[in-house]
């Protein structure tokens, strides 16, 4: 068995180092280390641990296509639960510092305070944590995050991104979409009552905003993809940030959009605000924008003055689609950011 040296460096220019044996991932092995990177499903299903190797050899092992495009990996891109080293590796993440968990993921009880029907198939679920052994709520997480719920003899954890921002109230908010024959979403749908208890492992993660100035802040929402663009906007409203900013929110039909009051009611919080809504089958009568996000985003790229930094939220196609719009405009690479809702 061979180690090998294994250097990461965040987006904030911090690095750390821990050993890699050939035959173990590198997610495993920073774990070891008591570093613990963003990730989720730990096979890589889900994207939510990727980076970029800017030195060294590796094998990439078994995973979704969709968690990581074909234009990424050409370029170093890899996924760390499911890389295994051959020399010592250089490790550039596309996230801070501040993301990485030197100790253990939280894991609290909450109980349900509400379930609510948003959109055909989409719920809003509300949780509210249970005091810790020191009476403390608080709901700690940077905008952009997720949690990961179990339901107690249920014996599965589905990752869901928080729509809210961080409270001492202990208030989790979700946007949840039930997928036909899901397990937690049939679990949700026909048995989940207010004041049943959960277990929420997190928080987890690396998406969310980037610190870069002024530059403008463009989000790209399909369907619930929108949560954590609301926990961002809603951020960006509690400290005043003064970003142009706009919101691209994709659905199918008019009656698949959702959390229109909620949005109304930041665009008065956060006067810069632009909801742009994008519906690929319209009614007649519709005077919105009638296409994809990924349609409205390349029209309005092509009239950029400054490239703005891009946020992209949803099924990955949507995301492939707005990367590779955002790559043809000239937007660099790091000012796309990204969350891939693959299932968990
Ligand atoms: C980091 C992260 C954050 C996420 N945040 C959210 C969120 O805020 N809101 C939300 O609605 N979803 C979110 N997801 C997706 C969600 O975790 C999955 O859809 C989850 O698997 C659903 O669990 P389930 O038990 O209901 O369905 P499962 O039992 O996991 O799956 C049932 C069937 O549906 C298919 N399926 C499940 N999920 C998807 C999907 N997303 N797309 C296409 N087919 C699917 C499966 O392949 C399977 O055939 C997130 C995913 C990730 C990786």
């Amino acid at each position: 068995m061979n180690l090998h040296a294994i250097e990461l460096t965040t987006r904030d220019g911090n690095q750390l180092r821990f050993e890699c044996a050939d035959n173990q991932n590198l997610l495993e092995a920073a774990a070891n280390a008591h570093i613990v990177l963003p990730a989720q499903c730990g096979q890589g299903s889900c994207g939510t641990c990727y980076a970029d190797v800017t030195h060294g050899e590796f094998t990439l092992g078994k995973h979704n296509p969709s968690a990581l495009s074909a234009e990424d990996q050409a370029k170093g891109g890899t996924l760390l639960c499911c890389t295994f080293p051959h020399s010592d590796l250089n490790i550039s993440l596309p996230f801070d510092n501040d993301r990485i968990l030197i100790g253990e993921v939280k894991i609290r009880n909450a109980e349900i305070s509400a379930i609510e029907t948003v959109g055909e198939n989409t719920l809003r679920l509300e949780l509210c944590l249970v005091p810790d052994e020191d009476g403390c709520c608080l709901a700690e997480f940077e905008p952009g995050q997720f949690m990961e719920l179990e339901v107690p003899g249920l014996a599965i954890k589905r990752a869901y991104s928080l729509s809210n921002t961080g409270n001492w109230e202990g208030r989790l908010e979700f946007l949840i979409r039930l997928q036909p024959g899901g397990l937690f979403s049939t679990w949700l749908k026909e048995q989940a009552t207010v004041g049943q208890t959960l277990s929420v492992h997190g928080p987890k993660g690396a998406f969310g905003l980037y610190e870069s100035g002024l530059r403008p802040r463009w989000f790209l929402a399909g369907g619930t993809g929108l949560a954590p663009m609301l926990s961002m906007l809603r951020h960006m409203a509690d400290f005043q940030e003064p970003h142009p900013v706009r919101l691209y929110f994709g659905a199918n039909r008019v009656e698949d959009l959702f959390c229109q009051s909620e949005l109304k009611a930041l665009q008065v919080e956060l006067p810069q605000l632009q909801v742009i809504y994008c519906v690929w089958k319209p009614e007649d009568n519709w005077e919105g924008f009638q296409g994809t996000p990924v349609d409205a985003l390349t029209q309005d790229l092509a009239d950029a003055m400054v490239m703005p930094d891009i946020y992209l939220c949803g099924p990955p196609a949507l995301i492939d689609a707005a990367e590779a719009a955002a790559r043809a405009h000239g937007v660099p690479d790091k000012q796309v950011l990204s969350e891939r809702f693959l299932p968990t």
